[in-house]
């Protein structure tokens, strides 16, 4: 490392503690902190590298594509790992094996072997990439039973190259062919590890592997449909699951006979809509790849955030790569397009501030539009400016939302609908507000897992067992907040209606009869009269009413509770015009449930989070936000004040704390197209230490200047003049 050439701010507390502790070591002043036998044993191939590269070729690309031209940008791109395409649907090497399909450009050249060379020479870690997804007529007719079956019966033609074959991944084409496939890769390349693409199957198969093996696990035929109450269908996705895990056990005992320290990372999704376990999956690998190429349809570009907070929730310490793509997808998949550099830029920046290692993933090695190479170097050499800064890092989120893939499961092609919507209002709440955040894996709700949080939020989590309730009660009695929403807890985790809430006794409701919904026309009065100036009111001082939910749970109050500053107006009728007056102006019954049994608890009866991601009211995101502050009960982590939206991520290291700002300011926020930046500043930026430390000077690591620190006890106030895409504060400590 150079050193830095900043004018050295040294900042000194006028606290007496800071200068008693300036001698400590990080680990000492942060005694929570992870020490170096608690950390999980990476290699160093997955540890290392900040940057990551995947070159995935087509099969022409052996007559076309430059290899010195794709070495020459992994080195200026200070590159430190790479994917490199090896088998499965085709063969970029000499294979031996009968029906792995050489490649029909291939020739005699060994292009995955040039490539691995190559890599090496210049001191990076090596996966490579294997798709077993799809074959061909020899192999189908040699082996028919390779080859997926839909419900009549049919083998399945390849949707998109109907001169291919789907294979079935529950049978073995994957655990036969694909490990002799893996083996000799493995054999003759020693690649750190392999990157599985598209191996989890193409949805129920009927071949008569899938119809033993499922009888023999599950003693039922398989399921005709997806319908998520089917015991058939239930008992279909757990096999899926213990299957695939199966596979990658074996594949991973198979490569490691060969490399001990190698591991296979399968490509899958995170938080609560993938169909794998998380926690299962990330205990099998020292590092995982979010795959999050871009967009498509409505997608922030904070939802790469969101994945990497996702994917954290089980890797813990352990490295997460997010996978962007440089191109537009959508559904049309347009695979060799390039989207604006401002588009890849802020995909890529939401990645870095949320704690990702970028993964550039880029089809076909020869090239029909350059246009994007110059900003993904520009943004992987800053990256190795500021290692420093990005490596080693710990959130200092106080907040963390749960998200529960066992309700997924459950509620199969509903779970958008009636799971992630809530999730995903309170995400934008909180990215609107600049309030960090993680995620949370709701298998994971014991005291380890929740020590670094002071208030959980709980968004329609239905299917909630008694031990994970007793973990959310535990972490209340712990002082722990939470806020909770609809139908949370209601449910047993087979999905069955729980008598009552779960959590009915700290919600202090009880459940009492059917769920209304959905309801038209319906509002909530802020009850001004009984609650004078309340802390719930905030920016919502002059408003009489706002628009309620639109799902709700009847509820009875166990007891009378001390505050109840929002009371449900009923639906009237919308039409006719003449007839759209309140039949009641008012009610006691109450949309927010306040108590405080040692943490807070703050229980919404109905799906506020849901309509807030749908309609985006700002009433609705002043009720979240004041509900997260009355919650939370300390001062945010990190205040910023100023015009913008911006993403804030507050990261420390053993000698430094990081504040990323991500300016998402942009008519294409929503959206994420962006064509261009529109900056922001000045921003006050106010950081709450830990607890009294000797802050050593503060950089802008964008401007590349030294920054003015004013302190006030354990209060640093920074002033950000100008973003443009970002900004990362860092505090040397
Ligand atoms: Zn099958």
């Amino acid at each position: 490392m150079t050193p830095r050439s900043l004018t050295r701010r040294e900042f000194l507390s006028t606290s007496a503690a800071a200068a008693a502790i300036a001698n400590l070591s990080p680990a000492a002043i942060w005694p929570e902190a992870a020490t170096a036998d608690q950390a999980p044993a990476i290699p160093a191939w997955a540890s290392n590298p900040m940057r990551w590269f995947q070159l995935t070729l087509v099969e022409d690309d052996p007559i076309h594509y430059d290899a010195a031209f794709w070495l020459d940008y992994f080195k200026r791109t200070h590159t430190e790992g790479v994917c490199l395409s090896g088998g499965g649907c085709v063969a970029y090497y000499p294979t031996q094996i009968p029906f792995h399909h050489r490649g029909a450009w291939l020739g005699d050249r060994d292009v995955l072997g040039e490539l691995v060379t190559g890599c090496r020479k210049m001191g990076m870690s090596v996966l490579v990439r294997t798709d077993p997804h799809a074959t061909y007529d020899d192999a189908k007719a040699a082996h028919p039973d390779w080859i997926a079956v839909d419900a009549e019966g049919n083998p399945r033609r390849h949707w998109a190259s109907p001169e291919m074959w789907l294979t079935c991944a529950y049978g073995p084409y994957n655990f036969e062919f694909m490990t002799a496939v893996h083996k000799e890769i493995m054999t003759l390349y020693r690649p750190d590890g392999l990157f599985h693409n598209r191996w989890d199957g193409n949805g129920i198969c009927y071949c008569i592997h899938c119809v033993q093996n499922f009888r023999n696990a599950a003693n039922l035929d398989l399921p005709r449909n997806t319908d998520p109450v089917d015991p058939a269908y239930i008992a279909w996705q757990k096999w899926r699951r213990d299957r695939l895990l199966a596979l990658i056990d074996l594949w991973n005992s198979t490569i490691r006979t060969i490399n001990p320290e190698s591991s296979c990372i399968p490509n899958n999704g995170g938080g609560a809509l993938s169909s794998l376990d998380s926690v299962e999956c990330s205990n099998r690998a020292p590092m995982l790849v979010a795959d999050r190429q871009g967009r498509s349809g409505l997608a922030a570009p904070w939802l790469i955030g969101k994945t990497a907070k996702e994917f954290r929730a089980t890797m813990g310490a352990k490295p997460i790569i997010g996978l962007f793509g440089v191109g537009l997808e959508e559904k049309y998949r347009w695979k060799d397009s390039v989207t604006s550099d401002a588009e890849i830029r802020i995909w890529t920046l939401e990645a870095i501030a949320n704690g990702m290692r970028p993964w550039c993933s880029k089809f076909s090695g020869t090239l029909h539009d350059e246009r994007w190479l110059a900003g993904v170097e520009e943004l992987y050499a800053w990256t190795e400016k500021n290692r420093a800064h990005l490596v080693h890092q710990q959130s200092l989120a106080r907040v963390a939302i749960v998200f529960s893939q066992q309700t997924a499961w459950q509620l199969g092609n509903q779970a958008q609908a009636k799971l992630e919507d809530y999730a995903l209002g309170w995400c934008q709440a909180l990215v609107e507000s600049r309030i960090p955040f993680e995620m949370v894996d709701a298998q994971l709700l014991d005291p380890a897992h929740l020590a670094a949080f002071k208030l959980l939020i709980l968004p329609n989590i239905a299917l909630l067992s008694d031990a994970q309730c007793d973990q959310i009660r535990a972490f209340v009695a712990r002082g722990g907040s939470i806020i909770a929403t609809h139908e949370t807890s209601s449910r047993n985790p087979d999905g069955s209606a729980r008598a009552n809430f779960g959590l009915a006794g700290l919600f202090g409701v009880d459940l009492a009869g059917k769920p209304e919904g959905p309801m038209l026309n319906s509002y909530i009065r802020l009850e001004h009269d009984t609650e004078p100036a309340s802390e719930f009111f905030r920016d919502l001082e002059r408003a009489p009413r706002v628009i309620n939910g639109v799902n709700r749970l009847p509820v009875t109050p166990r007891e009378k509770f001390a505050h109840t500053p929002f009371t449900l107006i009923p639906s009237y009728p919308d039409l006719p015009m003449e007839k759209v007056y309140p039949r009641v102006e008012k009610t006691d019954i109450s949309c927010l449930y306040l108590s405080q049994p040692a943490g807070r608890v703050a229980y919404f009866p109905m799906d506020i989070d849901r309509t807030f991601w749908e309609v985006l009211s700002a009433d609705h995101l002043h009720m979240l936000l004041n509900t997260v502050l009355w919650a939370l009960n300390e001062p945010p982590v990190v205040t910023v004040d100023g015009v913008g939206l911006i993403d804030v991520n507050v990261w420390r290291n053993a000698s430094s704390i990081s504040i990323h700002l991500v300016n998402l300011t942009n008519p294409m926020a929503m959206k994420g197209p962006f064509r261009d930046f529109f900056s922001v500043g000045p921003l006050e930026v106010r950081f709450q230490l830990p607890i009294a430390i000797h802050a050593m000077q503060a950089q802008l690591l964008v401007a590349g200047t030294g920054a003015a620190v004013k302190s006030s006890n354990r209060m640093l106030s920074i002033t950000v003049p100008r973003i443009l895409d970002h900004e990362v504060i860092a505090i040397d400590v």
